[in-house]
């Protein structure tokens, strides 16, 4: 993989660019595939033929359909999504922690103060808005694989 702001070669699993700094997937000037140069707006790298698209948290989408169904994952982010288990099911475990912790923490807040409904209905609001996104092929798996 190389980084999309620099064109440097960079560690599959790297977050951000050694070389730059810039957070991987970020930057529009090389392809991350084969690292030659793209025009901003290009959608597929004229070389390589790599899509380009870049998902709703900013990854580079492979353009490869994976085995990743959008239904289960748009489902589980609906019903389930206060535990993280759309995000777990996509690979992003690192997400799907951040919404446990969100919602033990809007739990225990509804024991202090009535806010803590409010912050479980926001995170239910941002897990409608992931669905949206799974839904509308803007999320990709955690290795940028489009769902099937
Ligand atoms: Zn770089
Ligand atoms: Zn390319």
């Amino acid at each position: 993989m190389y980084c999309r702001n620099c064109g440097k070669e960079i560690a599959d699993n790297a977050a951000v660019c050694v070389n730059c700094g810039v957070s991987v997937g970020k930057g529009e000037k090389y392809c991350p595939n084969c690292a030659s140069e793209t025009s901003p707006d290009a959608a597929v790298c004229v070389k390589c033929g790599v899509a380009l698209k870049k998902t709703s948290d900013g990854k580079v989408s492979t353009g490869v359909v994976g085995d990743k169904s959008k239904i289960a994952a748009g489902l589980f982010a609906i019903f389930l999504g206060h535990l993280g288990i759309h995000k777990f099911y996509l690979g992003e475990k690192k997400e799907g922690l951040i919404k446990i912790i969100a919602t033990v923490v809007s739990v225990l807040a509804i024991f202090v103060c009535f806010v803590g409904v409010f912050m479980l209905i926001a995170v239910w609001i941002w897990n409608l808005y992931d669905a949206y996104c799974i839904f509308s092929g803007k999320t990709t798996d955690a290795e940028g694989n489009e769902l099937s």
